[in-house]
């Protein structure tokens, strides 16, 4: 599903950012890759969105080996992977319900489908009832919700969440993972990187822990790996 094959990213001259990392994601798993600020983790997340080229190594996405992926092909890369970020990202002036219905229609989704799948994806989210509302009028866990139902709304097999939880308090935290662990359980290959130590322990998943560049861990059901 997801290959990283000796893969490698230099900004300049000196250390790589990224330093020949092989990493295997399979179909339906549920993967944490964690670090500190500087680890390499948005270089690698920028690489496999094909927003940043590797220096070296090969990077294949669901069948897609992404140095062979011509430009144009890109957006079709967006809908092999959904996207949800620390600052969600929302239109500000479209409500819920066209935020939503705006990651359809840039995909070109016929008018019928979009007025099934939207309402359809606020309810996994539990926001059926706020489709009207605006992203100010929301609390950050709603907004959140809402950047995952966009995320999702074209039924992309895998998600990436990049710091998901990193504006949210505990309990909407919490909620936001639970919500992650059944889009996992509905098949979606999941992908959350993040440095948030209390939700990577009480999950209980598959951890990558990067440093420098370098993966200096990969467990199976883990925790995080705390600095010295
Ligand atoms: P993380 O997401 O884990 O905080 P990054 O991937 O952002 O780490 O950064 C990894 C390393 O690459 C850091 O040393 C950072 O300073 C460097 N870096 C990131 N982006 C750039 C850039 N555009 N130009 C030069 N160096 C960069």
């Amino acid at each position: 599903m997801i290959d990283l094959q000796d893969v490698s990213k230099s900004y300049a001259a000196g250390i790589p950012a990224v330093n020949n990392i092989n990493l295997h994601i399979d179909k339906g798993e549920f993967v944490f890759i964690v670090g500190d600020s500087g680890a390499g983790k948005s270089t690698i997340i920028k690489m496999m969105l094909k927003e940043l080229e590797p220096t070296s190594g090969k990077i294949v996405i669901n069948g897609k080996n992404l140095a062979r992926l011509k430009r144009r092909k890109v957006p079709m890369l967006r809908r092999d992977i959904g996207v949800v970020f620390q600052d969600f990202r929302l239109l500000k002036d479209r409500n819920v319900y066209e935020n939503v219905a705006f990651a359809q229609r840039v995909v070109e989704t016929p008018v019928k489908i979009i007025r099934r799948r939207v309402p359809a994806m606020l309810s996994m989210v539990g926001l059926a009832e706020k489709y009207r509302s605006y992203p100010k009028e929301l609390s950050g866990g709603e907004q959140q919700r809402v950047a995952l139902a966009r995320a999702l709304v074209n039924n992309p097999p895998i998600l990436l969440a990049d710091e998901p939880t990193g504006n949210l308090d505990p309990k909407n935290s919490w909620e936001i993972m639970k919500l992650l662990e059944e889009i996992n359980n509905r098949g979606t290959t999941v992908i959350v990187v993040t440095h948030n130590r209390e939700v990577v322990d009480a999950m209980q998943k598959r951890v990558v822990t990067i440093r420098k560049g370098v993966i200096v861990s990969d467990e199976r059901k883990g925790g995080y790996i705390y600095e010295d």
